[in-house]
């Protein structure tokens, strides 16, 4: 407990605000890309910490939220299939798909179970040997690693009934897409739990390339406003570059062993983003060697047409260009109890995290 007190210790914070409005003279924005921050932003209340001229934007940090409507419609799809079992997270069943949403298909008869590691979804396959296991593989660099472990133990322990959905990610190449869009920031707040199994290299193309700060960012109020800190002095001085705050946890060579695994298992391809489109060697695939896990190579099925609900700037939102409540749905027809769109749905969308710390009650 102490640990994390130190974190939140009200003196360091009265001392970092402090700091960052006499060291800070330019107009700036930074911006955070996992949904982590954005909710560790909005819950300890650090914009309204912040001199008015830095301003902090959300980006594509949710997994959730950044995935297509059409994983959901596939997993659907599979879910109806006889004898399959959907192990997913349980930020998944809510998100709304093009026509329904796990959670509705579950009422209407599918098994879907809500697991909290992969580990729980090769246990389900243990159990039923005659039924076949989905498990929907979603997230950054941050889980893609526990889903290679899961499929390496499925291999190793013969599991014939196991298979994954892969949505995973990789970041940088959803940072880069938002400063070539032409996004008008001047850092990133690094995303730290993608980084400690990434290390820091990734993002030198910023500084180097776009001129653009990171600086890699823990999730206590401290962590933050030292990152915000990080970045004012970057700023202020015009020397961008690479920094990591969150040393704690953060190498900057990341975790071999992590990234190991994620390389004998997966291999990059395209894949779309919610706000940015395709993006070329963005996402995780299963290297050719793992296909016989490939849930969307072992199974077909007939998967509606993708229909966006066109009133939903959750796009827009996730590349920071407006804020949540100036989408016209934002607490009236779209909230966390009747979500129209993902960012609303997942406790890491942004949406979610405005409505619940920022807005709700005023
Ligand atoms: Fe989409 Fe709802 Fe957010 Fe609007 S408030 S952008 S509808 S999730």
């Amino acid at each position: 407990m102490k640990y994390v007190d130190e974190f939140r210790d009200k003196s360091a914070v009265r001392d970092l605000i402090s700091r960052i409005g006499a060291s800070s003279t330019k107009r700036v924005s930074f911006m955070e890309v996992c949904g982590g921050h954005t909710m560790a932003i909005q819950k300890s209340g650090i914009p309204s910490l912040l001199p008015e001229n830095i301003t902090l934007k959300s980006g594509p940090g949710c997994p959730v939220c950044v995935s297509s409507r059409g994983f959901i419609d596939q997993a659907v799809a599979l879910s109806r299939i006889p004898g399959v079992i959907i192990a997913t997270f349980g930020d998944l069943i809510r998100v709304p798909g093009s026509y329904t949403t796990l959670e509705k298909a579950k009422a209407e008869g599918s098994r879907v179970e809500i697991v909290y590691s992969i580990l729980d979804a090769l246990k389900i396959a243990e159990k039923y040997p005659d039924r076949k296991i989905i498990f929907l593989g979603i997230g950054f660099e941050t889980t893609a690693p526990s889903t290679a472990a899961g499929i390496l133990m499925a291999r190793s322990g013969g599991l014939k009934n196991f298979f994954v959905l892969s949505s995973h990610k990789v970041m940088p190449p959803a940072m880069r897409a938002l400063v070539e869009e032409g996004i008008n920031i001047d850092g990133f707040i690094g995303p730290g739990h993608v980084s400690t199994i990434t290390g820091s290299a990734i993002y030198e193309e910023l500084p180097r390339l776009y001129r653009l700060g990171c600086v890699i960012s823990g999730f206590e109020p401290v962590d933050i406003l030292q990152s915000i800190y990080m970045l004012v002095m970057q700023a202020e001085k015009n020397e961008p570059k690479v920094e990591i705050q969150y040393k704690r946890a953060v190498k900057p060579e990341g975790n071999r062993k992590a990234l190991d695994m994620l390389d004998q298992v997966f291999e990059l391809c395209d894949d779309w983003w919610r706000g940015l489109g395709i993006l070329k060697s963005s996402g995780l695939r299963l290297k050719n060697e793992f296909a016989d896990f490939d849930a969307g190579l072992h199974f077909h099925v007939e998967v509606p047409d993708i229909r966006e609900d066109a009133r939903c700037l959750c796009g827009d939102v996730l590349k920071g260009r407006i804020t949540p409540d100036e989408c016209s749905l934002f607490g009236k027809s779209c909230n966390p109890v009747n979500p129209v769109g993902a960012c609303m749905v997942s406790n890491e969308g942004a949406c979610h995290a405005y409505y619940r710390y920022h807005y709700h009650g005023r």
